[in-house]
């Protein structure tokens, strides 16, 4: 197999040649058709994720189909198109796994940071925690679907069922959210960077019902926000805009310090708390529903050989929707 193997803190993924490995009893392995690039992967690059064990393959947006099966493996088959997301294990003892909180399992194990991910042309996951896609959509446009379409959801369920939804941050979770609400019928405001007009005509193309600077205020007030970027002078923005009893999701896995606010605008059972990672309850739930959600997810591809190259445009802003990277 092949990979693009982070081999220190802030350095560039390297093209490596690795022997092919073979599933233990309760894992597969999966021949890699696309992966998407999510926010985190810069933030495993960056090492602003602790107790990273180099060298490791980054990527948790994984589409494949299976090659090899581990003896214990009995709801899958070879050949079958699957799809691994971040989480990749979990102990199933601790008290969070036993109350269906196993997202915030004591010892878990991600794809892409403490486990081998999918920037790569094969991975070995484990089976259980590993999805069946529904048919309908190509590999490439499936690919952002298992974290910014997860995460994305889970986000959305946990800001309750408001009608006016704020996003701030629009870019591969953004994009996939807001059509969800579209489709359940709410009003969407998506907030970018101050001044980024591309990214506000992006947002209105795919159908939000008003677009802005993040530090503008919205034209109505919001029921509950979610923010996907990475940027704590976010929050009480969001806050400000939110109305009495409504909710802010902090949806992103590392964000910059939040500065100090006044206490009034939280006031009035404004709340604001974070998500973190995902349940498979979460994905078994997503991907039932999708099918009748008119969803279309925005990708620029890559070829796997230039993840460098897409994680910088990530970085900087280069493309709306969401970065794949396809094995040559
Ligand atoms: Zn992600
Ligand atoms: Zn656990």
């Amino acid at each position: 197999m092949q990979a693009m193997v982070l081999n220190s803190q802030a350095s560039e993924l390297i093209w490596t040649e690795l022997p092919d490995r073979l599933p233990d009893a309760h894992e597969i392995r999966i021949s890699i058709s696309a992966c998407g690039v999510c926010r985190t992967d810069l933030h495993v690059l960056d090492g602003e994720l602790p107790d990273i064990k180099y060298p490791i393959i980054p990527g948790h947006e994984i589409v494949g189909h299976i090659d090899m099966l581990g003896a214990a493996v009995k709801d899958f088959h070879a050949g079958q198109r699957v799809g691994v997301p971040w989480l990749g294990h979990t102990c199933g003892v601790c008290m969070f796994c036993k109350s269906q909180q196993e997202n915030l399992c004591d010892h878990p194990s991600f794809t892409g940071y403490t486990r081998d991910g999918g920037f790569a042309t094969s991975v070995i996951a484990d089976a259980r925690f590993v999805f069946a896609l529904p048919e309908g959509r190509s590999d490439v446009a499936t690919a952002p679907l298992l974290c910014a379409g997860l995460i994305g959801w889970r986000s959305l369920e946990m800001v309750g069922d408001g009608q006016r939804l704020g996003i701030y941050g629009f870019g591969a979770a953004g994009h996939i959210v807001a059509q969800i609400a579209k489709f359940q019928k709410r009003s969407v405001f998506a907030f970018t960077r101050p001044g980024d007009s591309a990214g506000q005509d992006f947002a209105k193309s795919v159908g939000v019902d008003w677009a802005g600077d993040s530090d503008q205020t919205p034209p109505e007030m919001l029921d509950g926000a979610i923010i996907y970027a990475p940027v704590g002078d976010l929050v009480p923005l969001a806050l400000r805009a939110v109305r009495k009893g409504g909710r802010v999701v902090c949806a992103g896995i590392h964000m910059s310090d939040i500065p100090r606010f006044p206490y009034r605008i939280l006031w009035e059972e404004r709340s604001l708390r974070s998500v973190a990672n995902l349940t498979r309850a979460d994905g078994l739930k997503f991907f039932s529903v999708l099918p009748a959600m008119d969803i279309t997810t925005h990708t620029r591809t890559y070829a796997l050989r230039d993840a460098n190259q897409a994680l910088a445009d990530l970085r900087n802003g280069e493309f709306s929707g969401a970065a794949v990277l396809v094995p040559d």
